[in-house]
């Protein structure tokens, strides 16, 4: 597209737009009040600074995650507390088009596809000079006088559940042609799969993987894992709906523990116990048959957050040399290496995609993932399909 500079207010100075993209000067923004208590309003359109861009939303896919901040708020952390009440926007896997360029902004176009991953991390920390943006010492300190600059969109800053964002350049990832608004919106998922992977061991080709839970983590794990070339790769999962897609992600295996003994089953698998562990459930019961399952100098990932202090026989890990890792989130460009496989066709992520609404449709949609109504796994908004019959979304609540 053909970029010019223009002034859309005086305040927008210094940032390029283009003809072919107008802005609107407001946009529809879902917004939390109370615990539960989402409201559609209208907001001013946020102003890409240096090193950001506006990001018309296009798709935005719901997370576990976001219903954890409906209702507790946590792990969302706004101007250093609860983020309830103060015009706060969820929403953290979405994609879109570039609409606008912060200042000296050269590495995107206005019109470009592309999906995001979540942290942008203050940049000057120990850990982001490491990569670990994701554990960013400045966690949530992006306000007041202590403003150094982390961003973690749908958990510290404004998300996706709205027409318009503004990103980092350093969490922006092109979208192919071919890939449907939806599939790009799991990436980030997969990008936090790969993440647990690589930092788990890399490439992991001709090891054995086993993932516990086929939640969309999980199941992307399956896919990542078989990508890299681990063999086999052994999906453990209690509901059978969730394991044939695990199947179809590349499992060579699948085990469901409700009637096979999931540890003394791995044990004859692998013969020494697995290599790689990546435990997507978070419960003491996967927690404590992960330490069992793994073999000697074997490595567990942790990529669910368990809600109460677990019991297990941590002195296993010691006499067996087992490595433990947590992860949160999608560190060290795991999601651009996500895209990479995807991009590549190395599966077929859309295959955890199962339903799609409309934004103003957003409080069934948060319905259907939590109840996971209609065996729902991944539930996507999808901001450029017609509006449903009715909509009455236009009489948005001036905020
Ligand atoms: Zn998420
Ligand atoms: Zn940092």
């Amino acid at each position: 597209m053909s970029a010019t500079e223009t002034k859309i207010n005086p305040q927008w100075e210094g940032v390029t737009t283009a003809p072919e993209m107008p802005l609107p000067q407001t946009m529809k923004a879902w917004v939390l009040g109370d615990p539960e208590e989402i409201t559609l309003v209208t907001k001013e359109i946020p102003r890409p600074g240096r090193a950001e861009a506006l990001v018309r939303i296009d798709a935005v896919a719901i997370c576990a995650t976001d219903l954890e901040i409906l209702t507790y708020g946590t792990p969302a952390l706004i101007e250093g507390g609860a983020p309830f009440n103060k015009g706060f926007t969820p929403g953290h896997e979405y994609m879109g088009t570039i609409a606008a360029l912060g200042p000296g902004v050269d590495e995107f176009e206005v019109g470009d596809r592309v999906t995001v991953e979540i942290h942008a991390g203050c940049g000057q920390c120990k850990r982001c000079r490491m990569g670990m943006y994701t554990s960013c010492h400045n966690y949530g300190l992006n306000y007041g006088t202590q403003d150094k600059g982390h961003r973690a969109n749908g958990f510290t800053t404004n998300g996706g559940f709205a027409e318009y964002a503004v990103n980092n350049i350093n969490t922006m990832i092109r979208v192919p042609d071919h890939m449907s608004d939806e599939e790009a919106t799991l990436v980030v998922t997969a990008g936090t799969s790969m993440y647990g992977l690589t930092e788990l061991g890399g490439l992991v080709a001709g090891e054995s993987v086993v993932v516990i839970g086929p939640g969309p983590i999980g199941l992307l794990a399956v896919a990542v894992a078989k990508s890299l070339g681990a063999a086999p790769v052994v999906l453990v999962g209690t509901r059978d709906n969730r394991n044939q897609i695990g199947r179809e992600l590349g499992a060579d295996i699948v085990i469901n523990p409700n009637s096979e003994d999931v540890v003394a089953r791995i044990k004859e698998i692998t013969g020494k116990g697995a290599d790689y562990v990546v435990d997507c459930a978070g419960t003491e019961a996967t927690v404590n048959q992960a330490v069992q399952m793994t073999n000697r100098g074997g490595r567990i990932c942790l990529a669910a957050f368990p809600k109460t202090a677990v019991a297990f026989d941590l002195g296993a890990l010691a006499v067996n040399n087992i490595y433990l890792y947590g992860i949160r989130g999608e560190g060290r460009s795991a999601t651009h290496r996500a895209m990479a496989f995807m991009a590549e066709k190395r599966f077929d992520a859309s295959l955890i995609h199962t339903h799609t609404f409309s934004l103003e449709e957003l409080p069934t949609a948060l319905r259907y993932a939590r109840e996971r109504i209609d065996d729902a796994i991944k539930v996507v908004v999808s901001l450029r399909q017609p509006k449903p019959e009715g909509d009455q979304s236009d009489k948005g609540v001036q905020q």
